[in-house]
């Protein structure tokens, strides 16, 4: 295999996760009694580029299924940070009613909402289906395709290039990233602005986030990186800020190469601590298998030993992260008899692999376990806070990465 980016051969395999099915694939209960796809889930990494990657085997429209069920707007942390999103990028770069706005898998309208609200013409580029529909009801125009460079291109042909262009986690989800920068570049007005945010890959290794990598989620990016491909498609990453989403995120401002805004200090001192934290380094690749080894064990034990006293352990967050922590450890629905989650499109199927059912949260109070282990840690505080109550009957809260942890509400 050869990086997607730098066509380096790739020699270096950064995790190995097994097999495990998209993360995304949650099935129905007539779905038990069918075999369920697998595909390999490994991370190799590049010494050119240092871009951390997928193997490939599944292909994006595989993955992406119509049906697709994650709604952005069920997390009310997410949506408070998407609203603060569209208020200081509108201050910042004085948008008004003469500006365009694009966002790239704009999901269901959950950022490009306060632009309508704020009279800024905007456009979403969405291919799932469902949640597409659930924006344009919120008023939103979206166009149901796949960004790439020809997509861009006809932006500039059709003289709709954008002021500002939002990619908020999807940039790691794109497969061929040379291709959708390329029309990131075309898209993008001279003066304009892109700006993307992904997880760093420099907290992902630092927080042994292992659970953050799944299939559909093919690119791993230190800013390095980033500013690499940027730079060889004709565009400059000129300002970068740290964010404290998906367990520590880059904000990254990108203009022309050409524009006349100077690279803010910023972007060297984010470089710098990159790589004094090792991210040109081998062997800060190599040792992380054992660190997320690690992780899983101590869950197993921990879910184990749960078992074996006769306490009940349930989930919340039948997320994305959840699936691949689940699924490395092998977890069953006899040490994890639900998860119980928000969004109505997931309640009454069942987790990949693990088929451990999903429920309401109301479940927990019928319920009362012993134990909620958190399985997306990033918003563990505003789960614990919202189902304080469990601490009534004793119920405590879990999160298992960056390491096994009981924890309480802050009441
Ligand atoms: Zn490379």
């Amino acid at each position: 295999m050869r990086c997607r980016h730098c066509d380096s051969s790739l020699e270096h395999t950064f995790l190995d996760l097994g097999f495990a099915p998209p993360s995304n694939a949650y099935l129905n209960s007539e779905d038990l009694t069918k075999p369920e796809l697998y595909y390999p889930l490994k991370l190799k990494v590049c010494v050119q580029c240092w871009l951390v990657q997928t193997e490939d085997y599944a292909q994006a429209d595989e993955l992406f299924s119509p049906d697709y069920a994650y709604f952005s707007s069920t997390s009310s942390s997410w949506l408070a940070h998407a609203k603060n999103y569209t208020k200081v990028m509108t201050e910042r770069l004085n948008l008004n009613e003469m500006s365009f706005v694009i966002e790239i898998a704009s999901n269901d309208g959950y950022l490009l909402k306060n632009f309508v609200e704020a009279n800024i013409p905007c456009l979403g580029i969405e291919p799932t289906t469902s949640t597409a529909a659930t924006a344009e009801m919120l008023g939103i125009t979206v166009l149901r395709e796949f960004f790439d460079e020809s997509l861009g291109r006809q932006f500039a042909e059709e003289g709709k290039q954008a002021d500002l262009i939002a990619g908020n986690n999807v940039y790691a989800h794109v497969p061929d990233i040379n291709d959708f920068t390329l029309g990131l570049k075309a898209a993008l007005k001279p003066g304009g602005t892109i700006t993307l945010e992904l997880p760093h890959l420099m907290r992902l290794i630092e927080h042994t986030q292992f659970d953050t990598v799944y299939h559909e989620h093919f690119s791993y990016f230190s800013l390095y990186t980033v500013s690499r491909i940027f730079k060889q498609t004709g565009l400059r990453v000129f300002y970068v800020e740290e964010l404290s989403t998906h367990g520590g995120s880059l904000r990254i401002f990108g203009c022309h190469q050409n524009d006349s805004r100077v690279t803010t200090e910023s972007v060297n001192s984010m470089l710098t601590e990159e790589v004094s934290r090792g991210l040109q380094s081998l062997i800060t690749y190599q040792n992380f298998q054992a660190r997320a080894d690690k992780v899983k064990d101590d869950l197993l034990s921990f879910l184990i030993e749960q078992k074996r006293v006769g306490k009940k352990v349930a989930a919340y967050g039948a997320a994305a992260k959840g699936n691949t922590l689940l699924n490395y450890a092998g977890a069953k629905p006899d040490m994890l008899s639900f998860v119980c989650d928000a969004a109505p499109a997931k309640q009454g199927k069942y987790m990949p692999g693990s088929h451990i059912p999903i429920m309401k949260p109301e479940m927990l109070r019928e319920v009362k376990p012993d134990v909620v282990l958190v399985l997306p840690w990033n918003i563990a505080e505003e789960v614990a806070d919202q189902h304080s109550y469990i601490q009534k009957w004793g119920g405590q809260f879990a999160i298992a990465v960056p390491k096994m942890k009981i924890f309480e509400a802050n009441l």
